[in-house]
């Protein structure tokens, strides 16, 4: 079975946008591949973090992940800072990496371009990318567009180590998601709705209270042609509410335009709320019975335990071929 590794960003609490393009595509991979999820804690601090902020929310996202569907029976979920590997092994491949191809990073460039204090960690990130992908062999990196160019990245480096010190790491692909739908910012809604977004009116967070989420859609921009129908050049708002109430229910958007094409957008921001509010509820049933519980403290240790041993043999293996140490000096951790 392939082996598939995935990062969840803690950069803020998820979205109903997040749910429907991102965990809903993570539990198919589940059935399908050897899932490995982490969370990259050490990534976020690549930009400024309010720490009790960060750890909150590192345990509130896995309790989301898991009430969403994730089964921690089926995939290893893990917490990259509590496992030493991913930043020693980072180290090792920088070393092995240019300025040059850094320097080619666009991320990089769109990331910095509007900060003040650019920090050396958010230049050197994508190495520390290839160091999660490439402790664990991964055969396949779930990746967007925006990505790309760091999977490309992890694949250099791993020939490029290969090359000189003999076969060592996997080669990685990219895995390609899927097209799914893509949810937009409820009051800007040629925008994708997004966690890290200011605009809370705009987004529909899995943990806001139902009466919250009510509001949030009843007020959500529309236009004022009074139709439904899908075009989502000319009717964006519509177009968006449609495909959140196709998606929840299980049935195609030309289904939903017929249930309400003689209706006004209020009955219909209604019907909506609705099927947003159940959905969320039964999530959020979820969530309590877990976030407090020891359950999700067993998850991650476990998860610990058999990352932290298969990273630990790669580390070593590496550490050898480059010199470092002494030699047999593994047995130092054993
Ligand atoms: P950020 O603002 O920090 O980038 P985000 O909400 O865009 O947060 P990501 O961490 O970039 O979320 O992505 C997490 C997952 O959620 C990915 O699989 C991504 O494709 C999916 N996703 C994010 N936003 C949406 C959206 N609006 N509609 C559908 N899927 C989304
Ligand atoms: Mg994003």
């Amino acid at each position: 079975m392939k082996r598939v590794l995935t990062g969840l960003q803690p950069s803020g609490e998820l979205t109903l946008g997040n749910y429907i393009g991102g965990i809903r595509q993570l539990i198919k991979y589940q059935d399908d591949y050897e899932l490995f999820v982490f969370v990259p804690d050490l990534h976020s601090i690549t930009v400024e973090q309010d720490p009790s902020l960060l750890k909150e929310r590192i345990r509130k996202n896995i309790a989301l992940y898991i009430a969403s569907g994730l089964n921690p029976k089926k995939c290893t979920l893990y917490i990259q800072s509590e496992n030493l590997y991913h930043a020693n092994l980072s180290w090792i491949l920088e070393c092995h990496s240019y300025m040059g191809e850094m320097s080619r990073m666009t991320q990089f460039k769109e990331k910095s371009a509007s900060k003040k204090n650019v920090s050396c960690g958010l230049f050197t990130y994508p190495i520390l990318m290839a160091a999660d992908i490439l402790l664990y062999d991964a055969d396949l990196v779930p990746t967007g567009a925006d990505q790309k160019q760091h999977v490309e990245l992890a694949r250099n480096l791993a020939e490029r180590f290969n090359s000189k010190y003999g076969e060592t790491f996997n080669i990685p692909e990219p895995l390609i998601p899927e097209i799914g739908a893509r949810i937009k910012d409820l009051q800007e809604p040629t925008k994708k709705m997004s966690k890290s977004s200011t605009n809370e009116k705009a987004i529909i967070r899995l943990l806001d209270e139902p009466e919250v989420i009510r509001k949030k859609i009843m007020s959500a921009v529309t236009d004022s042609d009074n139709k439904i129908y899908f075009d989502e050049e000319n009717k964006p708002g519509i177009s968006n509410l449609l495909t959140i109430y196709s998606v929840l229910k299980d049935i195609s958007i030309e289904e939903s335009v017929n249930l309400f094409k003689d209706s006004n957008y209020g009955t219909f921001k209604k019907a909506v709320a609705d099927i947003v509010v159940e959905k969320i509820t039964n999530l959020q049933n979820k969530y309590n019975e877990i976030i407090n519980s020891n359950l999700i403290d067993e998850i991650l240790d476990e998860g610990y335990k058999k990352t932290n041993e298969i990273a630990k043999k790669k580390y070593y293996e590496v550490k050898e071929k480059v010199g470092l140490g002494r030699t047999d000096n593994i047995r130092l951790y054993q």
